[in-house]
């Protein structure tokens, strides 16, 4: 049944060039711009339990994701292996970039919102937007390499290839999202060179190295809405966004949060939490540090990851990757109905080993796939020691323990550094 327009949203077109877009959102999906949030919550939880990174957090499980990739899927391996080559110098020029200042004085009192805007989307940016740098959601690891000066984000989305991203779980999807990184990488450079001649300094966030999560400050800059599968669905490309953000203090104009209508979406579509393999994506929300969310299980999610490619079937099966927000949208209002819901170009993807799933069949993990270590290394470590000064008998083989430990422990730091499947995170 057709609904009634409540509102419309404009954006400008998906490249730089292309006409505005028009994005008619239904009145029954009118909630709140952006992700319902509760502040004083956000704060309370960044100075009691301060956020890390997946890296340093479960790297018990990074180091166990290693060893079964290699049985598991070992060209997928191969890849990761290649495409860290290729990210470490960009991890280096990253974090270099806080020590590089601006080869020209500001224009005083000019305001360059609109300058950076355009050069970002010239150079290829498909999102671009501006707001706070909201320090509570700086990483504990990440906190010593920020420049504290810098008060501004700019967030930038790039999009990673259609065509390969439609065949996920697969070697070639992630071939696309490492290509889109490297491309970022490129991007950045001639960006933050851009702000320098503006007379502003620029540090430079991601990929691979980022100060924290960035979907909030996406969401915070107008570029999108977290969707159910824990993703920014931004209006071209949904979640087939790689993100990044470039700190500065040059004088510029928030933008604000939208609804598109996302939140209220996601409640009746629900495809990516009916089709992800490992059943890790919690249909309910509940509020989690102050932001109201569907919970992903990471327990449920890291091994299908590691065995299939990094998986990703929630991205594929969201039609706003898929479609668009502006299709997916106009469709709703037009029928009351989700575009591509309980199709097989839609919903249907093959595992490797187990064939081909169409909408409403999901696959079957043998016992024992799910057990996986927690938490980090180091911690794991120091629990093997105690265990084992506890069997020693008096003082015979301390000393042989002790330097045994020793060395596994600074093997497990060092492993922080290696960067989490296809350099979605990198330890501190
Ligand atoms: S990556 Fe795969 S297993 Fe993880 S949440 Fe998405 S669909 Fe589920
Ligand atoms: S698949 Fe549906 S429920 Fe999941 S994020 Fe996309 S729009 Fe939201």
């Amino acid at each position: 049944m057709a609904r009634r327009v409540g509102y419309h949203v404009n954006r400008p077109g998906r490249r730089h060039g292309d006409d505005d877009v028009q994005i008619p959102i239904a009145a029954d999906l009118k909630s709140t711009p952006g992700t319902p949030t509760r502040d004083n919550e956000i704060t309370y939880y960044t100075r009691e339990y301060p956020l890390e990174s997946v890296a340093v957090e479960h790297s018990a499980s990074s180091l166990w994701a290693l060893d079964v990739r290699e049985d598991a899927a070992p060209e997928t391996a191969e890849l990761y292996r290649k495409h860290q080559s290729e990210i470490e110098p960009v991890v280096e020029w990253l974090k270099s970039t806080r020590y590089m200042e601006p080869t020209a004085d500001p224009a005083p009192g000019k305001d360059v919102t609109e300058a950076i805007r355009d050069k970002a989307r010239e150079l290829g940016y498909g999102e671009v937007g501006f707001t706070n740098f909201d320090r509570r959601y700086i990483y504990k690891s990440k906190r010593e390499y920020v420049r504290a000066e810098l008060k501004h984000a700019i967030c930038l989305a790039v999009e990673q290839d259609y065509i390969a991203t439609q065949s996920l779980p697969s070697l070639d999807a992630e071939e696309a999202h490492g290509e889109a990184h490297m491309k970022q990488a490129e991007m950045a450079k001639e960006l933050m060179e851009f702000i320098h001649s503006l007379g502003y300094p620029a540090q430079v966030w991601g990929p691979t190295w980022h100060f924290g999560p960035m979907i909030p400050l996406f969401v915070q800059a107008g570029l999108g809405q977290l969707g159910v599968n824990g993703q920014l669905l931004s209006p071209h490309f949904g979640s087939r966004a790689r993100l990044q953000v470039i700190t500065t203090n040059a004088l510029i104009t928030h933008d604000r949060p939208v609804d598109y209508g996302v939140t209220k979406f996601c409640e009746l579509c629900h495809i990516c939490s009916m089709r992800c393999p490992g059943r890790a994506i919690n249909q309910n929300k509940v509020w989690f540090r102050g932001v109201e969310k569907s919970k992903l299980d990471f327990r449920r999610c890291r091994p299908v990851m590691t065995r299939y490619s990094g998986c990703g079937v929630c991205m594929k099966v969201c039609p706003v990757q898929r479609y668009g927000l502006p299709e997916v949208m106009k469709y709703y209002v037009e029928t009351g109905r989700v575009i591509g819901k309980n199709s097989d170009n839609l919903e249907g993807y093959s595992l490797p080993d187990k064939g081909y799933f169409p909408p409403g069949r999901l696959p079957k993990f043998e016992a024992g796939f799910f057990d996986m270590p927690m938490g980090r290394s180091e911690d794991l470590v120091m629990d093997e020691y105690r265990e084992r000064v506890q069997e020693l008998n008096g003082d015979d083989g301390r000393e042989a323990l002790w330097d045994e430990f020793r060395t596994k422990l600074d093997d497990a730091l060092q492993k922080r550094d290696i960067p989490v499947d296809m350099g979605m995170d990198l330890g501190g």
